[in-house]
């Protein structure tokens, strides 16, 4: 055997689990398609250490995400990177909202997220005087926090490399079989510079893990007759300049819908402004290009719960791809 694990995928989840795995007595390789790690979605998405209410109920979803807020204070220290928990607001936009305000609030309860508050209209808007003129009330959740996800995923790789993992990058897993004593892989390795040098490589493994991002349901029914889809949903975002980055100080959610959370506005970890992202469901799993309509959606003037917006000072604009289940929750 070649390794006693091999994980496909070093986006934010392959390396989670590669330093995890690295406390211990393993041969570990993480392989990824791309030039470098965190090159998938991990690197573009809104930097949220989300507090927790959003996911139902009981869902593995909700039970993660709560405990994945309550780790990311002394995981951020361990590994010597910025995280702040400068909370997080959604705001009542009309008295519809308002109601599903209460929702939310008993929803996070039940996750057990701590510390959640609803707030008057008055007591929202003397915490962000920005907020839209239609606020009606807002729950606040203090243990809402904004880090750098590409950050998160290369400190992480990092630990694992220093403890032993072995990174194959320029990997691209083309198949997962199984073996009498566990599992076989066949992958394509690029050459740095010239193609004409890719070669077929076979590797082997007593076990495989799946963190293939929006490509994991590919890997997942392979191996598995209870078939998996995943789809992407294109988010776009503008990106704002440092001179931006107090127009609010939480992270401001506006009431969330069944395509997701909205169009949010943060501060990020380095002090600039975030706008979006939008949510549209696509069929390229490599279509991560901005477009026209997408930002002009994260422009409108009421895309968002945060009024007087300084979009002048947009410095860039990027797209990242969720990989959206069929399940409804994680797998
Ligand atoms: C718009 C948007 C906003 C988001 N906001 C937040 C947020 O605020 N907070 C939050 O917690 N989450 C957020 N997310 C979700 C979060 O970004 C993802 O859940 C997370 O990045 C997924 O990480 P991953 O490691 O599973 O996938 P990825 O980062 O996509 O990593 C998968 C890796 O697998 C590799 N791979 C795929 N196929 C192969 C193959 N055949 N061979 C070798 N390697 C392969 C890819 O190259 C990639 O590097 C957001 C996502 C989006 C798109």
């Amino acid at each position: 055997m070649d390794y006693d694990v091999i994980i496909i995928g070093a986006g934010v989840t392959g390396c989670a689990v590669a330093r995890e795995l690295s406390r211990y007595r393993l041969r570990i390789a993480v392989l990824d398609k791309n030039w470098d790690i965190g090159e998938g979605t991990s690197k573009a998405n809104s930097g949220i250490v989300h507090a927790g209410f959003d996911a139902m109920p009981g869902s593995l979803k909700a039970k993660l995400n709560v405990s994945g807020s309550q780790m990311m204070p002394s995981l951020a220290k361990a590994l010597g990177i910025p995280f702040m928990q400068n909370g997080s607001l959604v705001v009542a936009l009309s008295k519809d909202d308002r109601l599903h305000l209460d929702e939310l609030f008993e929803r996070g309860l039940k996750n057990g997220v701590k510390g959640l508050r609803i707030l008057s209209r008055n007591e929202a808007l003397e915490m962000e005087p920005n907020l839209s003129d239609k606020t009606a009330g807002a729950l606040f959740a203090p243990t809402g926090g904004i880090i750098c996800p590409f950050r998160l995923t290369s400190a992480m790789a990092e630990s694992a490399c220093i403890n032993g993992v072995t990174f194959l990058l320029r990997t691209n897993v083309s198949s997962v079989s199984r073996t009498d004593e566990g599992f076989r892989l066949d992958a394509i390795r690029y050459d740095e510079f010239d193609p004409e040098g890719d070669r077929d490589i076979t590797l082997s493994s007593y076990c495989v893990i799946n963190a293939a991002g929006l490509y994991a349901d590919r890997f997942h029914n392979m191996m598995s007759e209870d078939k998996l889809t995943i789809t992407p949903r294109k988010g776009e975002y503008c990106l704002l300049d440092v001179t931006a980055g107090r127009h609010v100080g939480r992270t401001v959610f506006r009431m969330p819908s069944a395509l997701g959370k909205g169009i949010l506005v943060s501060p990020t970890i380095h002090g600039n402004l975030l706008v979006g992202p939008t949510a549209t469901d696509l069929a390229d799993k490599e279509g991560t290009f901005t477009t026209a309509s997408g930002l002009a959606a994260v422009n409108a003037p009421e895309a968002s719960a945060v009024k007087n917006l300084p979009m002048k000072e947009v410095i860039t604009s990027f797209a990242g791809l969720r990989p959206c289940g069929d399940r409804g929750d994680f797998v």
